[in-house]
């Protein structure tokens, strides 16, 4: 995909974040790589709903513009601490998804093995500690989680997904808020009923031999 191809595949990816509710206004950030040395962000302040290619912003692994007229999101340094820990990742999704964001409010991430496509799609949730939006605690509190996991929770915040493409971190985004939007539901009938741990075992089974799969 070339830089004009991603960038305008980026503020697609926004416009349906900011449609479908999981993005309010200016919120959320979402980041790709392009190439080796340079990273395209979303700019801030300005309305998911209405950016085109054309308001991405180019920047280098020190955070400095290189291209574009925007200023770069203000969770900048989330987005570049989280690409550069994790080689294998080409792209990072931050949105607050109003039923997630619930459970991060509530304390608990999605550790518990429910519902097939989450596990499958996502793997494991874990709720990461509270770190002030726009500033270097927010990366400082994901980093330890990054190594094994493709999705987290921030207390009191939104969430974060992980992708090799821009396709596979923003299908996790939509996979875990309408993940959340079903607990919830049997939580208000009163009953949420485990898969049993073979059926687990499978789907993580499935999760591993298509991440082989792709990687080859
Ligand atoms: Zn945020």
């Amino acid at each position: 995909m070339t830089r004009r191809d991603l960038a305008r595949r980026m503020a697609a990816c926004c416009r349906q974040l900011a449609e479908r509710g999981i993005a309010a206004g200016q919120d959320g950030n979402v980041s790709a790589r392009v190439g080796r040395d340079r990273v395209l962000v979303t700019p801030s302040g300005m309305l998911k709903s209405g950016l085109t290619g054309a308001d991405m912003v180019e920047v280098d692994w020190a955070g400095r513009r290189r291209r574009g007229r925007r200023n770069p999101t203000s969770e900048l340094d989330l987005h570049l601490r989280i690409l550069r820990r994790r080689p294998d990742v080409g792209a990072v999704v931050h949105a607050h998804p109003p039923t997630a964001t619930a459970f991060a409010l509530a304390g608990e991430g999605f550790t518990s093995f429910v519902l097939p496509e989450l596990i499958f799609l996502v793997g494991p949730v874990p709720l990461v500690p509270y770190g002030t939006p726009g500033t270097p605690e927010i990366g400082d509190r994901v980093e330890p989680f990054l190594a094994d996991h493709e999705a987290m929770l921030l207390a009191n915040h939104g969430a974060v997904t992980l992708g090799r493409t821009l396709d596979e971190a923003w299908i996790r985004m939509e996979t875990l808020e309408h993940a959340a939007r079903i607990l919830f539901g049997a939580r208000v009938l009163g009953r949420v009923t485990a898969l049993d741990p073979g059926a687990v075992a499978q789907l993580e089974a499935l999760r591993a031999r298509s991440r082989r799969e792709r990687d080859v």
